[in-house]
């Protein structure tokens, strides 16, 4: 196993600086074993692209992250190693002609494992749809599970694996063939360029859930928040759920956290909703 001391918080897709960190990597499957000494009575957090999570310089946490990768056809099925981008996953849609995650086109940075422990979703489909079998390791128990991926694994943007210091592996997907897979993907990705920040923008994607009333997009932008900016970040003119951080060398996490205040004041005071943050702390 590889130990490495790194800024999360450059790392992750917001590009909100953290401080040095203490990462343990998982390079082979034997390294699984030497866990559950290693976080017995700690506080750790796993991680995968960190699309979705702010690292706070404040934060105690040790890290882990899987970085198996790989991704092959085996029995009508596609299997996926967690730490495999999805960028990659997409390009060997495109070179085997197989659809499967082309909804999911355009999110930058994610991983395999992080889209399924976050449930991801897009244009009404959820990773929960089409995945098969999960391959996760039990921290605390010491054991390796290849179980299907039932429905109760999964609820909106969350899934067992995010509380139960649960390593997700891998998985294995459904798939059809599909000759128009490369030109589904760039569709996808169109229109999500259509209503969203470019990929190079320092944001993490939606950053309040969508509460039931309405979405959060639509309560940011009817209180005034598109395009609302504070310090060094600013909620997306494109799309008021997208928080960017407008400059990753001079902002702090105070005005993250700030910006993140206001708005759900705002949103309170109006329609009397409490937004729920999408994005994560640690
Ligand atoms: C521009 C942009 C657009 C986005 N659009 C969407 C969208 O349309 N739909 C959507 O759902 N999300 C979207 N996101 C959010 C984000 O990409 C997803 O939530 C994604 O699932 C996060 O994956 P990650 O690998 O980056 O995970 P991280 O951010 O690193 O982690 C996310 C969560 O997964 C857990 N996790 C990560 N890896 C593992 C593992 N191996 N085992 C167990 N738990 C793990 C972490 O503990 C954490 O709770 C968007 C993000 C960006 C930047």
């Amino acid at each position: 196993m590889k130990l490495d001391y790194k800024d999360l918080g450059l790392e992750s897709k917001l590009r909100l600086k953290s401080g040095r960190k203490k990462v343990f990597y998982i390079e082979d499957f034997s390294d699984l074993n030497s866990l559950k000494d290693i976080f017995k009575n700690k506080k750790y957090k796993i991680i995968g692209g960190l699309s979705n999570t702010v690292i706070s310089p404040f934060s105690k946490y040790i890290f882990l992250k899987t970085l198996l990768k790989g991704i092959y056809l085996k029995k009508g099925k596609i299997f996926v190693y967690a730490g495999t981008k999805l960028s990659e996953a997409l390009n060997f849609q495109i070179k085997n002609k197989i659809s499967c995650l082309e909804f999911l086109a355009g999110i930058p940075q994610a991983e395999i494992g992080g889209l399924i422990a976050q449930n991801a979703s897009a244009f009404g489909i959820s990773i929960s749809d089409v995945v098969d079998k999960i391959f996760f390791f039990d921290i605390k128990k010491n054991k390796i599970y290849f179980e299907n991926a039932t429905k109760e694994f999964f609820s909106y943007r969350n899934s067992i694996f995010k509380h139960e210091n649960l390593l997700i592996l891998g998985a294995s997907f459904k798939y059809n063939f599909d000759f128009y897979v490369k030109e589904k993907i760039k569709s996808y990705v169109k229109k999500r360029l259509e209503k969203q920040p470019h990929f190079v923008e320092n944001t993490l994607g939606s950053t309040f859930k969508n509460p039931k009333q309405y979405p959060a997009g639509y309560l940011l932008e009817k209180a005034f928040l598109k395009g609302f900016r504070f310090k060094n970040f600013k909620f997306s003119e494109k799309h008021a759920n997208f928080l960017i951080n407008l400059n990753p060398q001079k902002a702090s996490f105070f005005e993250l956290l700030e910006i993140i205040y206001i708005a759900k004041e705002k949103v309170k005071n109006l329609f009397n909703i409490s937004l729920e943050l999408e994005i994560e702390i640690f």
